[in-house]
C-alpha cells in the first residue's frame, strides 16, 4: 500500500470511529460492509458502515411528552410563541395549563414559521355540551395557516363527514372516528409535508398522516388545496414556511402540551 493510500484508509477509519463515537456507540470492530451491492442513487452500499449515523435525540418518558429537540409551542404557561392573525399578542386565556379559545379574539398563530412538521397538539371540547354538528366545540388547528384538520366533538355527534373531527375540512373524512366524549382531552399527532410551488405552480400537493388518540385517520393524504366552506380547495402559491393557526369558531374548546418538530432531511441520504 503506498504512503498516501495508508494516510487516507487511517483517515477513513478514525472518522468511522469519530461517528460511532460521537453517536454514544464504541464500535467492537468494523461496522457494516463494503462488499454489498449499491444502493439506487450510487451513494451507499447496502449496510454501508461509513454512511453517517442518525442523530441521537433523548425520546420522553412520558408518552406524549416532548422529546429533546422538540419547539414547546404551549407547555401550560404562557401565549408568548403566539400571536393573532395581525401580529398582536395572542387574546386567548390561558386557565390551569391550557389555553382556552376565546370568542372574539379571533385565531392565533405561532409566531415561528415551518415546512415539513410533526405536531403534537392536544384539545377538549367544552364538558358542557352546547349546539349541534358544527356549531359543537368547533375549532381547527391549521397548518401554513391554510390547511385545516378540524377540531370538533364527533362523539356520538353527526355532522358531515368531511367536516368532522379530524377531518381534512371539506376534503377527506377521517378513516374512522376516534372521537373521545367532550370534555376529554383528545390528541393529535399530525406528519405534514408542506406543498411545493414553483415559478408559482403545484409541483407536489401537501401531505398529511394523523393519529387521532393513537388511532390512524390519514395515511399521506394528498391535501386537495387550501381548506375551505362549501367550496373546493385550491391551492394558491405560498412561502415555504407559515404559521400554525388555532381557529376560533365561538367555542371555548382548550389546547395544551403542543410541540413541534421540524422534518429535516437525514445527513446521510
Ligand atoms: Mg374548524
Amino acid at each position: 500500500m503506498r504512503i498516501a493510500t495508508r494516510i487516507l484508509a487511517v483517515i477513513a477509519l478514525s472518522s468511522a470511529v469519530l461517528v460511532a463515537v460521537t453517536s454514544g456507540q464504541v464500535p467492537k470492530g468494523k461496522i457494516g460492509y463494503d462488499d454489498t451491492p449499491m444502493l439506487p442513487g450510487g451513494k451507499w452500499r447496502v449496510h454501508d458502515g461509513t454512511r453517517p449515523q442518525p442523530a441521537a435525540v433523548e425520546a420522553a418518558t412520558t408518552p406524549g411528552a416532548p422529546p429533546a429537540d422538540a419547539r414547546v409551542l404551549f407547555g401550560g404557561t404562557d401565549l408568548s410563541r403566539w400571536q393573532n392573525r395581525k401580529g398582536e399578542p395572542a387574546g386567548w386565556k390561558v386557565e390551569q395549563g391550557a389555553i382556552v379559545v376565546t370568542p372574539k379574539a379571533g385565531d392565533i398563530q405561532t409566531r415561528d414559521e415551518f415546512g415539513d412538521i410533526q405536531l403534537h397538539v392536544e384539545w377538549a371540547t367544552p364538558s358542557t355540551v352546547v349546539g349541534d354538528g358544527q356549531d359543537r366545540g368547533n375549532s381547527g388547528v391549521f397548518l401554513m395557516a391554510r390547511y385545516e384538520v378540524q377540531v370538533l366533538d364527533s362523539f356520538r355527534s353527526p355532522t358531515y363527514p368531511d367536516g368532522q373531527a379530524a377531518a381534512i375540512y371539506g376534503q377527506w373524512p377521517p378513516l374512522v372516528n376516534a372521537s373521545r366524549p367532550p370534555g376529554e382531552w383528545q390528541v393529535y399527532d399530525i406528519l405534514f409535508t408542506a406543498p411545493r410551488f414553483e415559478n408559482g405552480n403545484l409541483v407536489t400537493p401537501g401531505y398529511l398522516t394523523v393519529f387521532h388518540n393513537g388511532v390512524a385517520v390519514h395515511n399521506h393524504t394528498a391535501v386537495i388545496g387550501g381548506t375551505a366552506h362549501k367550496v373546493v380547495g385550491k391551492y394558491e402559491p405560498h412561502p415555504a414556511r407559515g404559521p400554525i393557526r388555532l381557529q376560533d369558531h365561538g367555542n371555548p374548546v382548550r389546547y395544551r402540551n403542543i410541540w413541534v418538530r421540524e422534518l429535516g432531511k437525514y445527513d446521510g441520504t
